[in-house]
């Protein structure tokens, strides 16, 4: 095992602790993460193993199991993992660069129907595709398991299929 890069002492491993990984004001806790202790001066070091992984895998697990309208932190972590500026999210969702900044800095709610098109927009973008033999419901079951909070749109509910778009055959996922 390594040297502490501060005082030179020996580290030990410390294992199965959890590790409260600092990242934009969200609280994420890693499990399995080997953790070093100096035995001199007690400083610790964490290495995190593919962190391009992890902020997907965070981001997912904001979009598929975060129950609540998403909070100024989740937007902004979500915007920059699409890699989008303020602007470019305000355009993704045909909203004004003010009214993003509202929900970013908390002074507004994003509201029901911007909270399920961000997830979708980052759902499209990373979640993994479902097996050829089933029926690609993922997205779908995320977005009809969040809490009901709108009231039944009223109307008529008008169905355009374009035929070239649903004669053409099914790829192979999704
Ligand atoms: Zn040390």
């Amino acid at each position: 095992m390594g040297k502490c890069v501060i005082c030179g002492g020996e580290l030990t491993v410390v294992k199965d602790k959890p590790y409260d990984y600092p990242i934009g004001g969200l609280q994420v806790t890693l499990l399995g993460i080997p953790q070093h202790t100096c035995n001199v001066c007690g400083e610790e070091f964490t290495t995190i193993p593919n962190p391009e992984a992890l902020h997907k895998m965070i981001g997912l697990d904001i979009c598929k199991n975060k129950k609540g309208l998403l909070l100024p932190e989740e937007i902004v972590f979500l915007r920059k993992e699409l890699s989008l500026n303020a602007s470019g999210l305000a355009r993704v969702l045909g909203v004004t660069p003010s009214t993003l900044s509202r929900w970013e800095n908390g002074k507004k709610t994003i509201g029901e129907g911007n909270d399920r098109m961000l997830r979708m927009s980052y759902l499209s973008c990373f979640d993994e595709p479902c097996s050829k033999d089933k029926k690609c419901d993922k997205i779908l079951s995320i977005l009809s398991n969040l809490p009901q909070k709108r009231k039944a749109i009223k109307g008529k509910n008008i169905i355009s299929i374009n035929p070239q778009e649903w004669l053409v055959p099914t790829p192979v996922c999704c």
